[in-house]
């Protein structure tokens, strides 16, 4: 799937793109597409956000949480940790994940800052209880990835969410164990479609009654 220009619709060249590194640490070979991610969700600004590659997360390509230490402390003090995958695991060869494209990385990208815009609303005790839930609770999953999904959808990012999970459930190599485990988990593009129909048809809404 390629995308328009329009898509970012915040029009940004990279010179601008890099007042959204602040408090961040970011790989120098995904900055582009983290930056970009990042630019959709202005409220993550002051946040403290390490992006960091692991050679081996299991069963997943990302995943946000808080840096455990920082929830023992006060709020302010709260740093969270993006894990990437260097690898994309297919069933037989292992593709370098800079080599997903710009699209389905800066998609993933923002599924992964719109956990942590879920968890900037939490204090730090439900921090902890959302975590001990998030574990034992497959309905609990389900409910927080469609929550991530909902917040980068509604960011404007649905294009890139669903670039993202299309070249998930499209990859025919993937293990199909992933692939189960994102359809059962995750919003489907369908709905992702369908709720970024809906976002558009509210701010059509919202700009005739802001003209009348
Ligand atoms: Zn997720």
């Amino acid at each position: 799937m390629t995308l328009s220009p329009t898509m970012n619709t915040n029009g940004q060249d990279n010179t601008d793109l890099l007042q959204f590194g602040q408090n961040k640490q970011i790989p120098a070979l995904l900055e582009n597409n983290i930056l970009k991610a990042l630019s959709f969700y202005p409220e993550l600004k002051n946040a403290t956000i390490s992006f960091i590659f692991k050679t081996n997360i299991k069963t997943s390509v990302m995943q946000a949480q808080p840096v455990f230490t920082t929830l023992l402390s006060k709020r302010k003090n709260r740093r969270y940790r993006i894990n990437i995958s260097a690898h994309f695991k297919l069933i037989n060869a292992q593709m370098p994940i800079q080599h997903i494209p710009d699209d389905v990385m800066i998609g993933w990208i923002g599924h992964e800052l719109g956990h942590i815009l879920d968890y900037e609303g939490r204090s730090n005790a439900g921090m902890i209880s959302f975590g001990y839930r998030y574990y034992f609770s497959p309905t609990y999953v389900k409910q927080a990835e469609m929550v991530a999904d909902s917040y980068a959808v509604e960011r404007g990012m649905g294009n890139y969410i669903i670039a993202t999970k299309r070249f998930i459930l499209n990859h025919a190599e993937l293990p199909q164990a992933y692939k189960d485990k994102i359809a059962r988990l995750y919003l489907s593009p369908d709905v992702i479609v369908e709720q970024v129909r809906k976002l558009e048809e509210k701010k059509q809404e919202q700009q005739q009654t802001a003209l009348r």
